[in-house]
């Protein structure tokens, strides 16, 4: 482990970490389509990433993430850049590492691989795994000082990210996964509970675990599922990075309703309920972070 991601550790340990908030959203406001691919902006306008990057340290993040959710093979293929894995991944997080500087630390972000696995769908697990190993293997390169594996919905996948991150000499590897309601409580799109999830990433290696971008959950869900998640963590720390609520379309432009004050508010409920990482995710901007930084520093 290097003296960065061990200082990362210990802080982890000593206080609460306030993380980032969206990236594609901030895209789009940056003039990325919809649809289009926001990975290529690593190399084809680093300067608008990087002004994203830093509004979220000047608004006080602690932690950053990459600009690589759609950073593997499978996702950038249909785009025409699947095999620009490596190219993409090292220089997105090379320019985070360059903006986090000594202020913060860079999480190497890693989001589905874009398919199902067998028996659901046709993905074979070794070549899911290569796909993922691929993609950190280029992150860590680019300076990542951390790997987050968001998104997930399938624990089976997340396992073989988290085990793809430990066998690529990741120190430190964060899990979050997307929980929706159903009728027996918060559930992942396949069905999976909080504590389900969560124990199957933390048997992997996982170091920190948590919850991203719901669908359909309000900030006093964020709240009740963070009590869940902190109950399965075993002592493991909690990160909890809710979306700013559903999208909607409003005069064609995409609106999320959550505002920054109300993340603001929402903030100490979540550290308040043993989350020790708190931040943002789809919808979320800088005013998001820098209103909960505030709280969360206090
Ligand atoms: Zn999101």
């Amino acid at each position: 482990m290097n003296a960065r991601t061990a200082l990362l550790r210990q802080e982890l340990a000593r206080r609460p970490l306030l993380c980032d908030g969206a990236t594609g959203t901030q895209l789009q406001l940056l003039g990325l389509a919809p649809g289009a691919c926001g990975e290529l902006w690593a190399v084809d306008h680093p300067e608008r990433l990087q002004q994203v990057h830093q509004a979220y340290l000047s608004a006080g993040a602690d932690l950053l993430t990459t600009n690589t959710f759609g950073g593997t093979a499978g996702v950038l293929g249909p785009h025409g850049a699947g095999g620009r894995v490596r190219e993409l991944n090292a220089a997105a997080a090379r320019l985070a590492r360059r903006i986090a500087g000594e202020r913060a630390w860079v999480l190497g972000d890693v989001g589905p691989f874009g398919g199902m696995l067998e028996p659901l769908g046709e993905s074979l697990p070794d070549d899911v795994a290569a796909a993922f190993r691929e993609q950190i293997t280029a992150l860590l390169e680019g300076g990542a000082d951390a790997i987050l594996v968001e998104t997930m919905s399938d624990p089976a996948e997340a396992v073989l990210a988290v085990a793809a991150a430990k066998a690529c000499g990741a120190a430190l590897v964060f899990v979050t996964f997307t929980f929706q309601q159903s009728p027996r409580g918060y559930r992942t799109m396949l069905g999976t509970s909080a504590a389900e999830a969560l124990a199957a990433v933390l048997a992997a290696g996982a170091d920190v675990v948590g919850a991203n971008c719901g669908t359909a959950l309000s900030l006093a869900d964020y709240e009740r599922l963070t009590a869940e998640l902190v109950a399965a963590a075993h002592g493991h720390p909690v990160i909890v990075q809710p979306n700013a609520g559903s999208p909607k379309l409003v005069d064609g432009k995409i609106c999320y309703d959550e505002s920054a004050a109300q993340f603001a508010e929402a903030a100490p409920r979540f550290l308040a309920a043993g989350a020790r990482i708190v931040g943002g995710c789809c919808g979320s901007t800088p005013a998001h972070i820098a209103a909960m930084a505030k709280l969360v520093r206090g």
